[in-house]
């Protein structure tokens, strides 16, 4: 039997553990600073891709998906970060993604509801992060 590394990635970085693929969930006991190789599910479009699970927990901002782009970490993410504007976020027309699984500078079009009424529209989560963002469509412009 070889001898259990001192540290495992379970115990460091559960976030990362949760986006390994199902057939990779033994490298949850892998040091977090190895070069082996383990397979990740991202969370948001499916895409399953190998990567070297210390080149994943070097990575503040989140895993790095090949087909989607950024998936942040929880504390870079837009429901930890602008919890302002995560109150207008559609609770239903925006699955899979959800606010933990965006940030507040991505270009990635998502519905939101109208905080003044109430009807479901389209912007980046960019341009609803701007100080001054696009209003809604159906309401009057502001005077
Ligand atoms: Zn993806
Ligand atoms: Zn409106």
């Amino acid at each position: 039997m070889t001898p259990k590394p001192k540290i495992t990635l379970a115990e460091v970085d559960l976030e990362s553990v949760g986006r390994l693929h199902p057939n990779s969930k033994h490298a949850a006991f892998w040091t977090p600073r190895t070069g082996k190789s383990a397979h990740w599910q991202c969370p948001r479009c499916r895409h399953t891709w190998p990567e070297a699970v210390k080149t994943i927990t070097a990575r503040k901002q989140g895993l790095r998906c090949p087909r989607c782009g950024i998936v942040p970490r929880r504390t870079y993410s837009l429901a930890a970060r602008r919890p302002d504007v995560v109150v207008a976020w559609h609770p239903t027309l925006n699955t899979p993604l959800t606010p933990d699984l965006v940030r507040a500078g991505d270009t990635i079009s998502v519905w939101w509801n109208c905080t003044t009424c109430a009807r479901p529209y389209q912007r980046t989560i960019r341009l609803r992060c701007a100080r001054s963002f696009p209003r809604c469509r159906a309401c009057p412009p502001p005077r």
